[in-house]
This record gives structure tokens, sequence and C-alpha cells, in this order.
């Protein structure tokens, strides 16, 4: 089973919409399990307080060093540890299948203006981003990444093969997609997908794929040039 511990000052935020849909499915079925930790039962004051405020001054409030290394400590096994934030590296399908095939993860929420930099070094917290955006606390974040990591674990998707075609996974955005009715306001589906020539169709949603990643993702295309084996030098005879 793969294990998902989330540490929050917002558990009752979990498992939310990952309780419904393929996930809660999965999460019913035990192909994974997920516990939302409450970092507040690790502080020792009596006001149960995270944070604190920024040394050298500044607005807003910074989370404690050593409360949040007590809540990863109580949950701490091999798993990775991954810090929800702005500065991590962003996320890519590779990180996520990489993820996917593991345990599972430990994932630390941040709030206010997040945490105390020490912790980083010294509980090996791998930051990870979900785009260039802020919000306001890492547990969206953390719901973006389970649900991208549970929907590949075995046995989530329906067909074995619909994780392999999607966007991201070849390196390309995937090609369109239509279904009925035939026409759509004046619009109707490309012939070649109707021809029933399974090689011609495959042709076309393959250069479909690459026109769309061309167009939108230049950052994709490049890298997916560089990666792609140099095609053979065609022979004569
Ligand atoms: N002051 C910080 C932002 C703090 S937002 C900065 O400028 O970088 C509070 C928390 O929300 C962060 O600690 C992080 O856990 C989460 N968060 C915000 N944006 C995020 C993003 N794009 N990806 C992952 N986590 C994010």
């Amino acid at each position: 089973m793969w294990r998902a511990s989330v540490l929050t000052i917002f558990p009752e935020m979990f498992p939310g919409p990952l309780g419904a849909s393929l996930a809660g499915k999965a999460l019913a079925n035990s192909i994974w399990s997920l516990e939302a930790n409450d970092i507040r039962a690790h502080a020792t004051d009596k006001h149960r307080s995270v944070d604190d405020t920024p040394a050298g001054g500044g607005p807003g409030m910074v989370m404690r060093a050593d409360v949040l290394a007590r809540a990863i400590d109580a949950v701490a096994d091999d798993r990775p540890r991954l810090l929800m934030s702005p500065r991590g590296r962003p996320l890519t399908q590779a990180r996520v299948a990489e993820l996917a095939a593991g345990p599972g993860a430990i994932f630390l929420c941040g709030r206010f203006e997040g945490i105390d930099e020490r912790l980083i070094a010294a509980r090996n917290l791998e930051e990870i981003s979900v785009g260039d955006y802020v919000l306001n606390g890492g547990e969206v974040a953390a719901m973006v990444l389970l649900e991208a990591c549970v929907r590949l674990l075995p046995g989530v998707m329906g067909k074995a093969e619909s994780g392999a075609e999607e966007s991201f996974s070849a390196g390309l955005l995937e090609y369109p997609q239509y279904t009925r009715p035939q026409v759509f306001e004046g619009q109707g589906i490309p012939e070649i997908l109707t021809s029933g020539d399974h090689a011609k169709i495959a042709a076309f949603r393959r250069s479909e794929a690459e026109r769309l990643t061309r167009e939108r993702r230049p950052d994709l295309w490049a890298a997916f040039e560089t990666q792609k084996p140099p095609t053979k030098a065609k022979t004569k005879g």
C-alpha cells in the first residue's frame, strides 16, 4: 500500500477532494492510505503555537523549526519528505511517476510566510512547487501532488494504457480528442479519425501532439527534440 502522511495545521482539509472519484475509491480499497497529522499536536506552549515572528523583522509569521521537526520525526521512515514550496523544483510528471513507484511520501504543508530555513537541511526535505504562483498554504499543493501520484498506482485508472499516452508521458502534450456528435455547431470530426485506418490515425495523432507541443510549449518541444534518438539517414536501395 502506498502511504501518504500529511503534516498540516488544517488536518480537517483531508481527504477533501481526494475522498471522491478514482482517488477516493482507491483510498477505500486500500490501494493507498492517507493520514493527516496536526502539526499543533507537537507544540509545547499552552497556546499550542507553531509560528513566531521572523528574525530580522518584516511582515507575517514563520513556522518554527523545532515544532515541525517533532511533527516530522513522529512519522518519518524511508519515505521521501516533501516540502510544498513556491521556491521548490517545479513538479513534473517524471517526478510524480518516481514518487508513485516508491513507498509513498511525507508531505509538509507550510502556512504563513513559510518555514524556518534550518529545518530543510536538518530533516532532508525536498522542496516541490506546483507552479509559479503563491497559495495560502501547502495543503492544496499537496493534494495536487497526491492526486497526480495516486492515479498512477496500479489498479486506480481503468485501462492500463490510459496513462502511457497522456500529456507529458512521452514528452509531448496529448493530441486533441473528439466524440459524438459527428457534427457540433457546424464543425465535423477530422476525417482520418473515422477512416478506421489505425496506422493513419496513430500518425495523425502523433503529428497533432507534436504540433500542439511546438505551438504551446516551446520549452517541452526543445527538450523533446534533444531527447529523441537521431533519425537514421535514409539509405538507397
Ligand atoms: N512567503 C513565501 C510564500 C508562503 S505561502 C514566498 O514568498 O515564497 C505559504 C505556504 O504555501 C508555503 O510555505 C508553501 O507550503 C505553500 N505554497 C504556496 N505556494 C506554493 C506553490 N506554488 N507550490 C507549493 N507550495 C506552495
